[in-house]
């Protein structure tokens, strides 16, 4: 049953997903979560750092969608100056936003990961749609209320998975 939650792969943070990293499991597109992924929930644009990670991507030939449950305004104002297509109000972890993205990728689900750093809307609407599937630990330890109680059942989860040994970090990140 837990299963639904196990993600991949489980990285520190969005910077240890590099081409590199991308290539060797034969990904050509990401589709990322935006709040506390790429950036914390209340930062309104991308830091250098982020816009940097997205040129490294595209300069690697590989494609990116943002998916948010967020509403348009905030997901516009962060895609819109780098240029990346993105989907609002995604109501993950419904798959339709998904397949949507997908389609936005022109690529097939074996070619496309999802990244994100809730396990009860990333990664289970990702493994639903039969991605592959990447944790990253949020960027901020703070949330919006409405995914503080998402984090407990969270917690709960990730508890159960570390006793029985089944979260494994991606080779790339630098460790805990
Ligand atoms: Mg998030």
């Amino acid at each position: 049953m837990l299963k639904a939650f196990l993600p991949n792969d489980y990285v520190k943070n969005i910077y240890a997903i590099t081409p590199e990293y991308l290539k060797e499991r034969n990904i050509k597109g990401v589709i990322t979560d935006l709040d506390n992924t790429l950036v914390e929930w209340d930062r309104p644009l991308a830091t250098p750092e982020i816009e940097n990670w997205f040129k490294k991507m595209k300069d690697h030939g590989i494609n990116i969608v943002i998916v948010s449950n967020n509403k348009e305004k905030r997901v516009y104002d962060f895609a819109r100056p780098l240029q990346i297509p993105f989907v609002f109000k995604a109501r993950k972890p419904l798959r339709r936003s998904f397949h949507r993205a997908l389609s936005m990728l022109k690529l097939s689900k074996e070619e496309v990961v999802v990244i994100g750093d809730q396990l009860l809307t990333d990664i289970l609407g990702g493994n639903r749609s039969g991605f592959h599937t990447i944790l990253v630990v949020p960027v901020a330890s703070s949330d919006e209320w409405v995914t503080k109680f998402n984090r407990k059942v969270e917690r709960i989860i990730l508890n159960k998975f570390a006793k029985k040994g089944l979260l494994k970090w991606g080779e790339s990140s630098s460790g805990k």
